[in-house]
């Protein structure tokens, strides 16, 4: 069979369609079994003779439960059309700045027994497969319920996973989860149960032995819809899709989702690679969804002094912050992040001084908030100024007047469709008002780098504010480190205040938890978590006490990247990446094993040039940089102790 033949989507028989991705090596097969509607997903090897299909996803269960109709069995399954879709488009704050697509798309249609209909579209591109449910009008009715979905992830039983629990609802500081800030299991078997009960949160990734790595997640997330996860493992080795729990948003607003009609679902994403290289350099959370609104102006990636991050809510008032602001200045950066706390420690006036002073050092405020609201009992203030419009919109504008650039918004209640509303409001508003926004306290975002042009980042992982809570967490920080990579941040910017230079994370000299990975491994993460906005955390004391080429280094990190390459890894235990930006390569190594590690690639852009090497020295506790010479192939080699990284840009 020719690439041609099996890239034009077959019917195999009257009731199973079948797309394959231009490239001919992605597959998504969908038909008929006893009234239900099945998927199965894979990559096509070539043999020495023939081309496989290898299933990644095994037929998996599809369907979805609304209050106009059901349509999970009983159903018959007809082809609607076959086709192709490509295009290019833009990322300002992602992996990769221009993106190609390619890919094949099949829609077919269900017809439950009571003769109603609905769609389900399929986009399959090199490595991925992506789908959704497509909702015309039922008749009369224009506006249904989705109460449920079917749609099922079957995995072979002895895969393995890194994944991420979701939490109780209410739970954590006053009643302020779920926030995707739980401990991850790392390559356990996929039938371990979750410790809360209630399944895993997206990002998912799985581990099928030989034949690779699977990566399940959601995207086009809206106001349409609430966010959804995985529940635990039934039947063996079937994960389906899971709504959020009744507790979340202090127990209010539905579980369900709420749509007019014609409408869509958020796709589900797979992706699945041979190796961990698609996995990391996926754009497919990006490539089915579309921009939701224009700019209102041209928004850049923004580096910020953060001082709440090692000098926490003490230094929430106006002398500190002009500390940080001057930080800020002599770095550099873009801005400074003015946490919780503003409004009763400095208040409205003194934060107008703060903003001015700003503007003379020619510095953008970033402000924090409170998102609520009546769903949690966090006291940290400005509170009360983002939950409805009348007050978003004063208070935006009162920024805007003052020049704040972005605001920081802490502590939503969840994932329904209430809370999901909440995020999209605030999005919009900001960017009447020229306001980038940063989600802390949060869910995954979903696409939305692409969706919305002020959206910046968000936290939805384990940050770097838990280096200063827990020592437990500092001996964890390579290997965290070396997996969000592969997980969290393969599809979502991930905003983790990282890059903490101090060996204590104290504002007082010899107080605080003790760092455990080396300077270099802290500079490597700058590189290593991509999010436009960064909100690093170094203080003053590092301009004196450190190398004078890691704080150049920090002085010239860029926070946007205009391509991703992953070289060598896995994850928890070590990563090669490189990063670009303009014309020049960052090339990171990290390695988080209890052993040295040998690491060695080649970098053809660094064929024959002079490079500048960032490493720890033979002891791992001697930053250095080196210029070297590299060989025509442009081959690095370095051995990293535990916990030590190497930097390698030209
Ligand atoms: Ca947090």
């Amino acid at each position: 069979m020719t690439v041609a033949a099996m890239t034009a989507a077959a019917t195999l028989s009257a009731q199973s369609y079948r797309a394959v991705s231009p490239d001919g090596m992605t597959y998504v097969e969908v038909s008929q079994d006893n009234g239900k509607v099945v998927y199965t997903a894979g990559l096509r090897q070539v043999n020495s003779t023939d081309t496989v299909d290898v299933p990644m996803v095994l037929q998996s269960p599809l369907g979805i439960i609304t209050s106009a109709g059901t349509w999970t069995s009983g159903l018959t399954l007809t082809d609607k059309s076959h086709g192709a879709t490509s295009g290019r488009y833009t990322l300002r704050q992602g992996k990769q700045s221009t993106i190609d697509y390619n890919a094949s798309k099949l829609i077919v249609t269900l017809k439950n027994q009571q003769g109603k209909s609905i769609d389900m579209e399929f986009f399959v591109s090199s490595n991925n497969v992506a789908f959704r449910y497509n909702i015309p009008e039922q008749g009369e009715t224009a506006a249904i319920v989705v109460e449920e979905e079917a749609t099922g992830f079957r995995l072979p039983a002895d895969a393995t996973a890194f994944i991420c629990p979701q939490s109780d609802a209410q739970i954590g500081w006053k009643r302020t989860k779920p926030s995707y800030e739980e401990y991850y299991i790392w390559d356990e078997p996929i039938t371990t149960l979750s410790q809360y009960g209630h399944g895993w949160t997206f990002p998912c990734l799985f581990h099928e032995s030989d034949n690779g790595w699977v990566l399940i997640s959601e995207t086009g997330l809206t106001s349409d819809y609430c966010g959804s996860h995985l529940s635990d493992v039934t039947d063996g080795n079937l994960f389906t899709i899971a709504f959020p729990l009744e507790g979340e948003n202090n127990g209010f607003g539905s579980t369900a989702a709420q749509m007019g009609l014609p409408n869509s679902t958020p796709w589900r994403t797979i992706t699945m690679g041979k190796t961990l290289k698609p996995i990391v350099e996926t754009t497919i959370t990006w490539d089915v969804v579309e921009q939701l609104y224009e700019p209102s102006q041209e928004y850049k990636g923004s580096r910020n002094t953060w001082s709440w991050i090692l000098w926490q809510d003490a230094s929430i008032n106006y002398n500190d912050q002009v500390t940080f602001i001057n930080l800020a200045a002599d770095l550099g950066w873009e801005g400074c992040l003015i946490d919780g706390g503003w409004l009763t420690n400095i208040g409205r006036e003194r934060m107008e001084q703060l903003f001015d002073y700003c503007q003379q050092k020619g510095v953008a405020p970033w402000v924090w908030y409170n998102s609520n609201g009546g769903w949690n009992d966090a006291p940290q203030c400005a509170k009360q100024c983002m939950h409805n419009p009348i007050v978003r919109k004063q208070e935006m504008r009162w920024l805007q007047q003052h020049g704040v650039k972005g605001i920081k918004v802490d502590f939503f209640g969840g994932d329904k469709q209430e809370t999901i509303r909440l995020y999209e409001a605030i999005l919009s508003d900001a960017n009447d008002y020229g306001i980038q926004v940063i989600f802390h306290g949060c869910t995954l975002p979903r696409g939305w780098e692409r969706m919305y042009p002020n959206y910046c980042s968000s936290e939805a992982v384990l940050a770097s504010e838990n280096l200063y809570f827990s020592q437990g967490f500092c001996e964890l920080e390579a290997r965290h480190a070396c997996l969000h990579p592969f997980v969290r941040n393969t599809v979502a910017s991930m905003e983790y205040g990282g890059t903490a230079l101090q060996k204590r994370l104290h504002r007082e000299p010899g107080k605080g938890n003790t760092r455990r990975t080396s300077d270099i491994f802290e500079l490597a993460t700058a590189i290593a978590f991509q999010s436009s906005g960064q909100n690093f955390a170094l203080t003053p004391r590092n301009l004196t006490e450190q190398p004078k080429f890691e704080i150049d280094f920090m002085k010239a990190v860029p926070t946007t990247w205009d391509e991703t390459r992953y070289i060598d890894g896995y994850p928890g235990k070590y990563i090669v990446l490189a990063r670009r930006h303009a014309d020049k390569w960052y090339v990171v190594a990290m390695n988080a094993d209890g052993q040295p590690r040998k690491i060695q690639f080649d970098m053809p852009e660094f064929a024959s040039k002079t490079v500048t090497l960032m490493h720890d020295g033979k002891d791992g506790q001697t930053p250095t940089s080196t210029r070297t010479k590299l060989d025509r192939r442009g081959r690095v080699a370095v051995t990293l102790k535990p916990q030590c990284a190497a930097v390698v840009t030209e």
